[in-house]
């Protein structure tokens, strides 16, 4: 058992904050309220002056590897205690090497090494996630088993076996698909495959997940592609998790800033007839593999990896591409494979895209990279200091209740997402006016600064420095 005494409850549903304590029994919530005296064997966390919140749900990582490799403290650190995995349409099942793709394709190889895809189906994997594991199938992952050729679109044979595929995945518990349609993998599938495969996670009420098939200029057109996807998937009554979710929503590109208010408004028009949310991270760079569209739309590239250049991973592209004596057209391609962090965002759309009540928080952050985005690191204190202490944005228990019962909710994570007795016992204990992102550019693995605890299904989990 253990009772977390005096702390300020801030229970997920936004409802205003209460001075409470909570205590855990086993893996539950047992009590919410005056305990005043700890039962006997109880540990006892002093929470004055500090909130207690529901454990933080990251809606959008590529932590499909590092969940598997025991405890996540990049993640823990931030609060965060359930990540969603399998997003942008690459998961690590079902895929492995085989004859034809002794490699993963790209985007697959962002997760990691051949060695890591070693379930050629999703149940495996998820055995190996254990039993609070949230993880989506990716559609580049199912193309990457079944589609010979990966530029074109799925034969309808092949499209068969994909939706074989995906069926057997959600039945074995899987939380539902991703797509990543800007990605080699993807770009060449139609909108009817991406539809029939939606079609399937819809109807057994689970979420649809979708990386735009553009995010710069052409994002306008692609907004509409997904929703005219979702609209053609959901079956006439759809059940509450059968939604569509737009992966980190940004206005990317120098012609795009400004334009947070008309994303929105495109948004909640879609909003009044089908089931919508979205996900996004408080930064202005975003971060994905190095690609000549995201260099054009970015004012500083910086190398997060590169295979063939290791030794270049954290500088900007213009100084990798003077030591390689090239010019940066000609660098990009020298370094590929590998990464880039581009900053191509305005902090004003950034803030309004946070700030709407249907957003999530998504790290998106890249484990496997040399040199990572800070956002794997720090993307939820940073959401919470920026959002709440220093710019008014959003009070405590809504910026909370956006990290909690909004993600619980989308995902169908019932026992997760609010301090309510009974529910799973994933607790984080923080101080409102320390808690922040310590991790940047130069040094993105710095641990973010002000959790007091953090409770996993009712283990206090050990944090560094604690
Ligand atoms: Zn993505």
């Amino acid at each position: 058992m253990t009772l977390i005494r005096g702390g300020l409850v801030v229970d997920g549903t936004g409802a205003p904050a209460r001075r409470a304590d909570v205590l855990v029994d086993d893996e539950r919530i047992a009590a919410i309220g005056a305990v005043p005296k700890a039962p006997p064997g109880a540990a006892v966390i002093d929470a004055t002056g500090a909130v207690v919140a529901p454990g933080f749900i990251d809606a959008h990582t590529h932590d499909d590897v590092a969940a598997l490799d025991g405890v996540n403290l990049a993640k823990l650190t931030q609060g965060i205690t359930t990540v969603v995995v399998g997003n942008c349409g690459f998961s690590l099942a079902p895929w492995t090497p085989s004859l034809r793709r002794p490699t993963p394709p790209e985007p697959l190889g962002i997760l990691g090494g051949p060695e890591r895809f070693t379930y050629p189906d999703f149940a495996s994997y998820l055995a190996a996630l254990g039993p609070d594991g949230v993880a989506l199938c990716g559609h580049s992952s199912l193309r990457a088993l079944r589609v010979a050729d990966l530029g074109r679109p799925a034969s309808p044979d092949e499209l068969a076996a994909m939706v074989v595929d995906l069926e057997t995945a959600l039945d074995s518990g899987c939380a539902g698909l991703s797509a990543g349609l800007a990605y080699p993998a993807a770009i060449a599938a139609s909108t009817e495959e991406v539809t029939a495969l939606a079609r399937v996670a819809f109807r057994r009420g689970k979420a649809f997940a979708i990386h735009l098939r553009n995010e710069y200029d052409g994002v306008w057109d692609a907004l509409d592609e997904a929703f005219s996807i979702a609209r053609s998937a959901l079956p006439g009554s759809p059940e509450p998790g059968a939604r569509l979710v737009l992966s980190h929503q940004k206005c990317a590109g120098l012609r795009q800033r400004g334009r947070a208010g008309e994303l929105l408004e495109r948004i909640e028009r879609a909003a009044r007839e089908l089931p919508v949310s979205f996900d996004a991270y408080p930064y202005e760079a975003g971060s994905t593999m190095l690609e000549a569209e995201s260099v054009r739309a970015s004012s500083r590239v910086l190398v997060t990896w590169s295979e063939p250049h290791p030794e270049l991973a954290g500088l900007e592209l213009a100084e990798a591409a003077e030591r390689l004596g090239l010019d940066e057209r000609a660098a990009l391609e020298a370094l590929k494979p590998g990464g880039g962090a581009y900053f191509h965002m305005d902090e004003a759309d950034v803030d309004a895209i946070l700030a709407h009540p249907l957003c999530m928080v998504g790290s998106d952050g890249l484990p496997a990279d040399a040199v990572p985005h800070p956002r794997l690191y720090g993307a939820f204190p940073r959401y919470l200091s920026r959002m709440v202490r220093e710019k008014g944005l959003l009070g405590l228990e809504e910026a909370v209740r956006k990290v909690t019962s909004l993600p619980a909710a989308v995902f169908s994570l019932g026992s997760k997402g609010l301090l309510r007795v009974g529910a799973d016992a994933d607790v984080v204990v923080f101080d409102p006016e320390r808690f922040r992102d310590r991790a940047d550019w130069r040094e993105p693995r710095r641990y973010c600064e002000g959790i007091r605890a953090a409770l996993r299904r009712g283990t206090l989990e050990r944090l560094p420095g604690g």
